[in-house]
């Protein structure tokens, strides 16, 4: 048999040898070209000196991308069983540098493994759990992020809404989340036929990185006001921030009551998210 570049066999191969037929409830559509997972695990920066975790990584395609562009230590975590002979394969190819761990990564606090270590999380996330996924680690510790990157697949939608700015179609609660905790960037897309199988739409692959400083204010009231804000994308502020204070806290924050949630800056949402704690307190 031919082998790839790592001296593994081709994942066409492996996913035949082992029958891992891709499952639509487990979100699989696997990745079996490794110039392009090499290119996604390069996007992830130098990996040598960081835990690098990777959220299902299926037959291994980006698993083996991140381990031949050195990551030393790889924190992988898979719900499928069917996967973890394909993956134990790549383990003993790359002695002590794989980890994989069988579960159900909704469940795992992803902070506990990297244990400390500055970490980096790269994955071709499942569609139906990723934005969850992203959400969770984004909000782990707003002050002290337990990760110092994460590169993400998601499908391309998911991506403009996660790096989107006032006034764009895809501005919205994700965008505000993702923008005041981190510094995020569309980095390249990849189109459906790079699949197995192919899904009905472009993926992109997103860079997210902590900021430096955030704007003041809290994660919870931030949450509210752009929930209450959002819910109601179409009304002016004054009716969707009613049952938030609506024009007086409007006022307080000195934002005209007829705009709507779209047109507001991170710092216009934070401005208020601090305004209604004041009213609170
Ligand atoms: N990394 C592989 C690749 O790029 O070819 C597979 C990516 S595939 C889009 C998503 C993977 O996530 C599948 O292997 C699937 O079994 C796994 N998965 C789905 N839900 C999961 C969950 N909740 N926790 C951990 N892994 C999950």
């Amino acid at each position: 048999m031919t082998l790839s570049f790592d001296g593994l066999p081709p994942l066409r191969d492996v996913v035949a040898r082992h029958g891992l037929d891709a499952l639509k409830a487990l979100g699989q559509n696997f990745l079996f070209d490794l110039n392009l997972t090499q290119k996604i695990a390069r996007s992830a920066g130098p990996l040598d000196d960081h835990v690098v975790i990777e959220v299902g990584p299926g037959p291994g395609g980006l698993t083996r991308a991140l381990l031949a562009s050195g990551a030393k230590k790889l924190i992988a975590i898979e719900r499928d069983t069917r996967c973890l002979p394909a993956l134990a394969e790549i383990s003993a190819h790359y002695p002590g540098r794989l980890e994989v761990i069988e579960g159900d990564a909704l469940k795992t606090d992803l902070a506990e493994l990297a244990a400390g270590a500055p970490t980096r999380i790269v994955a071709n996330l499942p569609y139906n759990v990723g934005t969850q996924l992203l959400i969770d680690w984004l909000t782990r510790d707003v002050d002290n992020p337990f990760w110092s990157s994460m590169t993400l697949m998601f499908q391309k939608e998911v991506g403009q809404r996660i790096v989107a700015k006032p006034g764009s179609n895809h501005y919205g609660r994700l965008g505000v989340l993702a923008g005041w905790i981190a510094e995020a960037e569309i980095l390249f897309d990849i189109p459906p036929q790079a699949f197995n199988p192919p899904p009905k739409v472009t993926s992109s692959v997103v860079h997210l990185t902590p900021r430096p400083s955030r704007i003041p204010c809290r994660l919870d009231d931030l949450e509210r006001i752009t929930q209450a804000a959002f819910g109601q994308r179409r009304k002016m502020l004054r009716q969707s921030l009613k049952p938030l204070g609506g024009e007086a806290l409007l006022e307080a924050a000195e934002i005209d009551p007829t705009r709507r949630a779209e047109t507001l800056s991170l710092e216009e949402f934070c401005l208020l998210a601090r305004r209604w704690r004041d009213a609170r307190s």
